[in-house]
């Protein structure tokens, strides 16, 4: 019984949903959430009202198909609220931008992802990634990632898994998954 009651805090730490459309529970966080009758997107998942689930890759295959749902602009509205919270977390200094600073945490210990740009040397994503022990996601390339906050490059950034960094985190993967369209549903 002990083992039934961990698995089920386990649950507890992680919600899962189920998409309605290939009917395969997920971890809430990589979802893409929807308001019944509306069929308004719910980027946050904060909306009030009765939601629905989605997979991005679903939403990617059946996008056309969807009523009101657009994969482009999803991608879209995701990215504006990436960089909005890269912007937010740079303000409020919850992230740490460069190499060195994000080296600086995770020695550390603190626990957190990172963010690489695309186009990032691969001996620094190497080097920076043997001291990792967490995931990472390659998106925007170096001008793009500066540009977000009036640098001019920015090849690595650390976020700390905070509430807000894991909401960042769900962000990110949501457009990730859209934006491969095949990658996996089930884990
Ligand atoms: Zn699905």
């Amino acid at each position: 019984m002990r083992g039934f009651n961990s698995f089920q805090e386990k649950q507890q730490v992680k919600p899962l949903r189920t998409c309605v459309l290939c009917k395969k529970k997920r971890p809430k966080e990589e979802l893409i959430r929807f308001i019944a009758g509306t069929g308004e997107v719910d980027l946050l998942k904060k909306k009030r009202g009765r939601g629905y689930y989605i997979c991005p890759e679903c939403v990617f295959k059946a996008g056309k198909k969807l009523r009101k749902v657009d994969p482009e602009k999803l991608k879209d509205q995701l990215k504006k609220q990436i960089i909005s919270h890269i912007q937010i977390g740079w303000r409020g200094r919850i992230i740490h931008i460069g190499y060195d600073q994000a080296e600086k945490e995770i020695k550390r210990g603190k626990k957190g992802f990172l963010i690489i740009a695309t186009d990032v040397a691969e001996r620094t994503k190497r080097n920076i990634l043997s001291l990792l022990n967490g995931d990472y996601y390659q998106i925007f390339t170096k001008r793009e990632l500066g540009s977000f906050i009036g640098k001019e490059n920015v090849g690595i950034i650390f976020v700390p898994e905070t509430k807000f960094g894991l909401k960042l985190k769900s962000l990110i993967k949501q457009f990730l998954d859209l934006e491969g369209g095949s990658v996996n549903c089930q884990r």
